[in-house]
């Protein structure tokens, strides 16, 4: 028996409660008469406290879910190679000359680990699985060197590990203290055998450079050093003590347009830097804007983001998180700054309407229409409708972002979109000087509870146990250490300024 249905989107466009087949009559006649494209009905076994809000029990529309890479192979001989950049030793297997310089111009098997020029790699003969000799060979040689330079640097008994804070898709952070100074932080711990699976490996060099340029700036967390074991990478970040986006919204469902203005104009100020920097970020989603005990957000998680991009350049990378993938990712074009607009667009809507604009997906009892490929192709053609209880500016903010023509989308004019962005009239009474500066007074101030802050962080990774597995000898036999040279790293400005205390 059906004791409580709730279509998300009433007559008004908010969400409302309906408990009888009466009222459920009624909103099928509404739905008729106002010829909406889609009625959204949530079947519930209880009624919630509030309409919108969540039931005990109930899916919520607003999760996490992990940012993924697609790889992509090259095969020839029964090797499944991925393009990688190498370092000047890497010699080509075929025309045994360096692979070295700019871009991506080796391949690599990720069997075999057979190195080759990316124009010599169709002339590979030598079947797949022959080659890992002389892979190892060098590795053990590198494997010394690193010794070498862990010694200069820190390492994990430097560190008291207080409490598990939080998991994506690639990493476990965990609140850790400096032993030295007593100083908390956060830890990224990175398993090496993910990296090394991964297509892509320049993304560890690329998260810790933008770790180092954030630390710059006051939206994006900064970094204080980096260091590894034989199997894992461990990023010393600075701690963030006010919880996620995410937390934040699970528990209020939606914002009210003012804060989620302040929020968004914070959020493209730390865009537009890494912007004028070279920087794609590529994963910004809830989960990955924390909030600061003030109430300023800080962007986290780098391991997405694409460097060096010159103005008017592009990539291709098929990356992100799918809820938040632009359609020029999905319809494979060349891309730019673009996507990070388009997901600041989704991000806005889900602050906003306390839904996400694709949640159909998920919610529906045809298998068919819960897989990702589904999800693609609604973010591809599906028209975006606006909750008709939002104003006519937030409307327009979101259409402006949600563009799916990125040439035409706000922010992603060429020579004026920043300024367009700063101009539209749902950002009118922003002073993004004042904002920049951190000056204006942020809508919410996270309660700073429980030790340390960490009630603002999900029970689900605080219960979990703080030890990291010890290594497995068998997997980290098959890591190519040569691939995390040099990683070793402190934040000089860092340092000096606890020296100083
Ligand atoms: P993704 O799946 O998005 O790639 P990831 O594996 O790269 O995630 P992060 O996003 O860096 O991992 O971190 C996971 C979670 O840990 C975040 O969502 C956030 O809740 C928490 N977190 C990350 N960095 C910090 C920090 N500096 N301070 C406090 N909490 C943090
Ligand atoms: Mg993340």
């Amino acid at each position: 028996m059906i004791t409580h249905f709730e279509p998300s989107i009433s007559y008004e466009g908010d969400p409302c409660t309906v408990s009888s087949q009466l009222e459920l009559e009624e909103a099928l006649r509404l739905y008729e008469i106002n010829k909406d494209s889609e009625l959204l009905i949530h079947v519930f076994p209880c009624i919630p406290e509030k309409p919108g809000m969540p039931c005990p029990g109930e899916d919520k529309s607003i999760y996490r879910r992990g940012a993924r890479r697609w790889r992509k192979l090259y095969y020839a001989s029964g090797h499944a190679f991925q393009a990688k950049r190498f370092n000047r030793r890497a010699h080509c297997a075929i025309c045994t000359d360096r692979i070295w310089g700019l871009g991506r111009q080796g391949y690599k098997c990720i069997n075999c680990k057979l190195l080759v020029h990316k124009k010599c790699h169709k002339l590979v003969t030598v079947e797949c699985g022959r080659q890992v000799i002389q892979v190892l060979k060098i590795k053990t040689r590198e494997r010394a060197q690193l010794t070498r330079e862990k010694r200069r640097s820190l390492g994990l008994a430097d560190f008291d590990l207080l409490r598990v804070i939080g998991r994506g898709s690639y990493a476990k952070v965990l609140l850790v203290r400096l032993k030295k100074t007593e100083r908390i932080y956060a830890m990224k711990v990175v398993k090496k055998e993910l990296v090394n699976d991964d297509e892509d490996i320049d993304w560890v060099q690329t998260e810790k450079h933008v770790f180092e340029q954030a630390s710059n700036h006051p939206f994006l967390v900064g970094l204080h050093s980096c260091f590894q074991t034989e199997s894992r990478l461990f990023f010393v970040i600075e701690y963030v003590n006010g919880g996620d986006l995410m937390f934040h919204m699970q528990r209020q469902r939606k914002l009210p347009e003012e804060h989620a203005r302040f929020y968004s104009a914070e959020i493209s100020l730390a865009l537009n830097y890494l912007h004028e920097r070279g920087i794609i970020y590529r994963d910004l989603k809830l989960d990955n804007v924390l909030l600061e005990s003030e109430g300023h957000i800080k962007l986290t998680d780098y391991g997405m983001c694409k460097e060096g991009l010159r103005p008017g350049d592009t990539t291709s990378t098929f990356c992100g998180t799918p809820n938040y993938i632009a359609p020029e990712i999905l319809r494979g074009e060349d891309y730019g700054f673009s996507v990070d607009w388009w997901a600041l667009g989704v991000l806005m809507f889900e602050m906003m309407a306390g839904r996400s604009p694709f949640d159909i997906v998920g919610s529906s009892d045809n298998p068919d229409q819960n897989t990702e490929d589904y999800l693609f192709q609604v973010i591809l053609e599906k028209q975006i409708r606006i909750p008709r209880s939002l104003s006519v500016k937030a409307a327009s903010v979101l259409k402006g972002f949600l563009n799916k023509d990125p040439k035409e989308r706000l922010g992603c004019h060429p020579q004026t979109g920043f300024a367009d962005i700063m101009g539209h009239p749902f950002f009118r009474n922003v002073d993004w000087e004042l904002m920049e500066q951190k000056q204006v007074v942020p809508p919410f101030k996270p309660n700073i509870s429980g030790e340390f802050g960490l009630d603002n962080f999900d029970a689900q990774f605080t219960n979990e146990p703080i030890q990291l597995t010890p290594d497995d000898d068998d997997v980290v036999k098959k890591i190519d250490q040569s691939e995390f040279e040099g990683f070793e790293y402190i934040n000089p400005l860092l340092m000096s300024a606890e020296e100083c205390v």
